[in-house]
């Protein structure tokens, strides 16, 4: 199933080129009393909402998704995780080039472990990214994007998987700079998710997904999910070591080669298999 989250917080059910209304499904989440538990309370909620999204979707207003404006299919994450340098040919193309490593000396993910965006740099395409440091280089990191779907404690890798809500496309969106990576990435708008959530039944092999993005049409990263350092199953694991992990929190999985400045103006065209297609527009701040 593909969810998405569309004009004002709309729940849309995505069947081929159409958006329906599905709104309605929101019913079945419980009250919320201060203080709401962390986490994402459709993602927490995810089984029930489908049930009655099966129920409601032959009776909903059904319109083109491409004249919605889309939002984060996660509303609320406890947190949105960042897998830095996670693909080898990324770190080969940091190392060679001073605008991204900044005379630091690059490492893997084996040394640098996970970093941590803010929440509350997430949108969704619809809404754009807004740059803020015209006079710095600011680059897109597309990334395969996994929604985890309960609370996990410590998961081994074998079964990290059984955790995951569904999978988005990522734009871990990125000043270049010599502070901290969690500050460079945290810009409002520096983090986006789209188009829509696609549930985790529909992706058996996350390891496996063509990747890319084109800004302006013309390709910059192209490449596989299958180049990770570390897989999905061991970001998840590796995560659930350090921190509680709670439904609706977004892991980013890392960025292949080919990261490349933005300038407002630019239109990104970002695609995953098996998850689809999205554009997102970038603008000053
Ligand atoms: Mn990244």
């Amino acid at each position: 199933m593909r969810l998405c989250r569309f004009n004002d917080d709309c729940l849309g059910l995505i069947l081929n080129e159409q958006v329906i209304d599905v709104s309605e499904a929101l019913d079945a989440l419980p009250p919320l009393r201060w203080p709401v538990p962390p986490g994402d309370a459709l993602i927490a909620n995810l089984a029930a909402v489908r049930r009655r999204v099966d129920a409601v979707k032959g009776m909903s207003f059904v319109q083109r998704h491409a004249s919605v404006r889309l939002k984060s299919p996660v509303a609320n994450p406890a947190k949105i995780i960042g897998a830095p340098a996670n693909y080898t040919a990324h770190v080969d193309e940091a190392r060679a080039d001073a605008g991204i490593h900044h005379g630091g000396d690059i490492k893997t993910i084996n040394e640098y472990g996970l970093f941590l965006k803010s929440s509350s740099s997430l949108v969704g395409p619809g809404e754009g990214v807004a740059l803020r440091f015209p006079d710095r280089r600011n680059d897109h990191e597309v990334e395969l994007a996994l929604v985890i779907g309960r609370e996990t404690d410590g998961i081994a890798e074998a079964d990290a998987l059984d955790v995951v809500a569904g999978y988005a496309i990522g734009l871990d969106i990125t000043v270049r700079g010599a502070e901290d990576r969690s500050l460079r990435k945290s810009v409002d708008s520096y983090s986006v998710l789209g188009p829509w959530l696609v549930t985790a039944d529909e992706i058996a092999d996350p390891d496996n997904l063509d990747l890319c993005i084109a800004v302006n049409g013309e390709t910059r990263q192209d490449s596989n999910t299958r180049h990770l350092i570390f897989s999905c199953r061991r970001l998840i694991a590796y995560a659930s070591r350090f921190y509680r992990l709670y439904p609706g929190d977004i892991v980013m999985t890392g960025t292949p080669e080919g990261v490349g400045p933005l300038k407002p103006g630019d239109v990104m065209s970002c695609e995953i298999e098996r998850i689809g297609r999205m554009e997102v527009a970038v603008r000053a701040a």
